[in-house]
């Protein structure tokens, strides 16, 4: 007779013959925008989610429009498979020649909807020295941008969501078998960005599997579930969830958090609610952020339509 699993053990073991990362879907930016105007409708941030639904609508026309990019040639693929280094750097790497194309086509898509502080920051674009810009776009890409600029401080969605789309269009520019496997740590395999948040799947990608999304290119690597995935701790990791008046807020969302590195990462899971999108999630729940840190935790996820001074 076999041994009754307990869920830790069921959910440990879930992926073991699982696909180790997955490209994004060449629809991301459209599904993502359809979940921030089904998560906009009462709630109390609804004109900053329905903003970011128009913002990635954006997204997705210049995604299409630009297509997969060529991918980096078979040696410097190798040299990454054989070193573990993500193909797409997102640290070192030169911004594309043409992503301030990119980034003004964005801001003309966007300009009629977007908040005061951005209409205006838009507005001063034409002025603004490129190569301040292109210094920022390489600070936001390193994760060590400096936003006492208040026209800075505005642009910076604006800047990120064009580096989303550079990114994920790199990215589907190349095969699975082409990110390094093996890793389940806190940056992308496929860019060296850091996660947005994570996913439990189900259908295709394999039933109850966790994956973790990158902020950046959207790629997916697999990550165990009951593990932080800065550190990779097992101990002592736990969940907690925004309540509401009648139950839980947003019962597919909740914060994985660790008492080693003390990190919190949200889980968004596909079993409670199939619509779920880890970016999309991730901006419709700060709330949850605030409950974590109010309990000493520190934010782990990045989102780039989410900036602070
Ligand atoms: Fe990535
Ligand atoms: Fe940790």
């Amino acid at each position: 007779m076999s041994k009754l699993l307990s869920p830790e053990e069921i959910a440990t073991q879930a992926g073991g013959d699982a696909t180790p990362n997955r490209l994004p879907s060449p629809r991301v930016f459209a599904d993502r925008a359809a979940r921030l105007r089904q998560l906009a409708q009462g709630h109390a941030m609804a004109d900053f989610l329905a903003f970011a639904a128009r913002l990635a609508d954006a997204q997705q026309t210049l995604l299409e429009r630009r297509g997969p990019t060529a991918p980096p040639d078979e040696a410097q693929l190798r040299r990454c498979r054989q070193h573990g280094m993500p193909p797409l750097d997102a640290h070192g790497a030169a911004l594309p020649a043409d992503w301030m194309a990119v980034l003004h086509d964005l801001a003309t898509a966007v300009v009629p909807h977007a908040p005061a502080g951005l209409q205006n920051a838009i507005a001063a674009l034409p002025d603004f020295p490129e190569e301040r810009l292109a210094a920022l776009a390489r600070a936001i890409l390193r994760g060590d941008e400096d936003l006492s600029n208040p026209i800075e401080l505005a642009l910076a969605p604006l800047i990120g969501a064009s580096l989303q789309v550079l990114w994920t269009a790199a990215a589907l520019g190349l095969a699975t078998t082409d990110i390094p496997t093996g890793f389940e740590g806190g940056q992308c395999p496929a860019c060296g960005a850091p996660p947005v948040a994570s996913i439990v799947r189900i259908g295709d990608g394999g039933h109850g599997v966790r994956y973790v999304t990158c902020s950046l290119c959207a790629c997916e690597w697999h990550v165990t579930r009951i593990k932080c995935v800065p550190c990779q701790n097992t101990r002592g990791i736990a969940y907690q969830a925004l309540e509401g008046a009648g139950g839980p807020a947003h019962p597919a969302v909740k914060a994985e958090t660790c008492p080693d590195c003390h990190a919190s990462l949200k889980i968004v899971s596909m079993e409670t609610d199939p619509a779920v999108d880890a970016f999309a999630d991730d901006l419709a729940t700060l709330a949850l952020d605030m409950l974590v840190d109010e309990a000493g935790f520190h934010r782990a996820g990045r989102n780039l339509f989410l900036f602070l001074p």
